[in-house]
Formats: C-alpha cells, structure tokens, sequence
C-alpha cells in the first residue's frame, strides 16, 4: 500500500480538519503519538474514531519514553495544567519542548518508508505565540530539513499556518469534519473542563462561528 500525504492526527480540532483537508487531496496515513501527556488517552480514542470515520489507515506510536525525558505541564509528570487564555504567560507551563520538532522528523521517515511525497501539519496562527516549532520561520526551516534528509522526497506543507481556530472551524464545517469526535481539553479527566487554556480557546472560536461546541464540558 502507498500513500501520499502523512498527518499526525491527535484527535484535537485542529489536526482532525488537517486531516481531512489532506484525506480529500489524496492518500492519507494517519500517524497517532503518545508521548505521556495527561489528555492522551482521550484524545488517542478521538484519533481512532476519526481514522475509522474516514477510511483513513492510522499508524499508532508510543513515545512515553521520550516524554519522560521532557518536562511540561502538558505530561502526567509534570505540575497541574493552568486555566486562562490560551495566550497567557502560564499557557508557557503547557508547551512540550520540541514536540512538534520531533513528531515532524519522525512523520518524515514514515512518509519516506510509505512512499509518501507530503506531510501535512495542522498548525495555526494561534499555536505561533508560545509554541516556537509552530510558527512559519519553523516551518520554514523544517521544510528544508526533510527536504535535504531524505533527498527531496518529502517536503511539508501547513494550509492553515495563517489561518485562525475560527477559520479552521469554519472550513471544517463545509468539509464534513465531525467535530463531535474531536477533544480538546489538557486536563487527565474524562471530561472537557471548559477552563483552561485549550477550552477557552475551542469555545470562543465556536462562539466566533455561532455554533454550539458538541462535545460536552464540566463547565462553560
Ligand atoms: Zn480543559
């Protein structure tokens, strides 16, 4: 079986619409990490569910060796996950260090080994200020890292690394992406909080959008 495209799906809004976008252009393999964070295990569930909603292939990988030696709020290892806006000084506590940098270089291999000539990346205006490998000098340099790594085989692209969650949401929505399977929330509970900075920043973006969100929250 080969492939075109290779997407890392979490089972977030963001990665569940990368995901589509890159299912509708062609050949998708899905790849799914764990790396120790605290929403991992209800995420990976939304991942599986979107895969299978598709058709998508999806490629599960345990990483919780690596993310033990990283420190985050974000990972059952480290402190408590703060409530706020997402763009708030304490939303700091929650950044993966390097995470996107790694997941890119391991999705580059994967693309290589499939046949796969494009890796999509879900990242967006809002991840630029406080996740470094997610802003559009990243990418650019990145781009030329696996390009150069494996011959000009495989090259990355990122649609909506200019767009907003609300444009994201909105070009979901005339795409068919199930929103309802997707989970957002940083916190180690079943259920969405509604208050940290994950939370805030997917139910305001419904509310820019005038819908309800489907997924159910503690609080909102
Ligand atoms: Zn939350």
């Amino acid at each position: 079986m080969s492939y075109e495209h290779v997407v890392s799906v979490s089972g977030g809004m963001d990665s569940a619409t990368v995901l589509r976008y890159s299912d509708i252009l062609g050949k998708t393999l899905a790849v799914n990490f764990t790396y120790g964070s605290k929403h991992n295990e209800y995420e990976r569930e939304c991942a599986v569910r979107l895969c299978q909603h598709f058709g998508i292939d999806l490629i599960r990988l345990d990483l919780s060796n690596v993310g033990k030696a990283l420190k985050s709020n974000l990972l059952l290892s480290g402190g408590e996950i703060p409530e706020g806006h997402y763009e708030d000084e304490n939303m700091k506590l929650t950044v993966v260090p390097g995470r996107n940098m790694i997941f890119t270089s391991i999705l580059a291999g994967i693309a290589e080994s499939n046949g796969a000539g494009k890796i999509f990346l879900g990242i967006h205006s809002g991840d630029h200020a406080i996740y470094p490998d997610c802003r559009p000098e990243f990418l650019i340099a990145m781009n030329d890292a696996v390009m150069a790594g494996t011959d000009n085989k495989v090259c990355l692209e990122a649609p909506f690394i200019y767009s907003d969650k609300e444009s994201i949401l909105r070009w979901g929505y005339e795409h068919g992406v199930p929103y309802e399977m997707t989970r957002t929330c940083y916190k180690h509970q079943p259920l969405a909080c509604g208050k940290c900075g994950a939370c805030q920043e997917r139910l305001e973006a419904f509310r820019l959008i005038g819908k309800t969100d489907p997924v159910a929250y503690e609080e909102k």
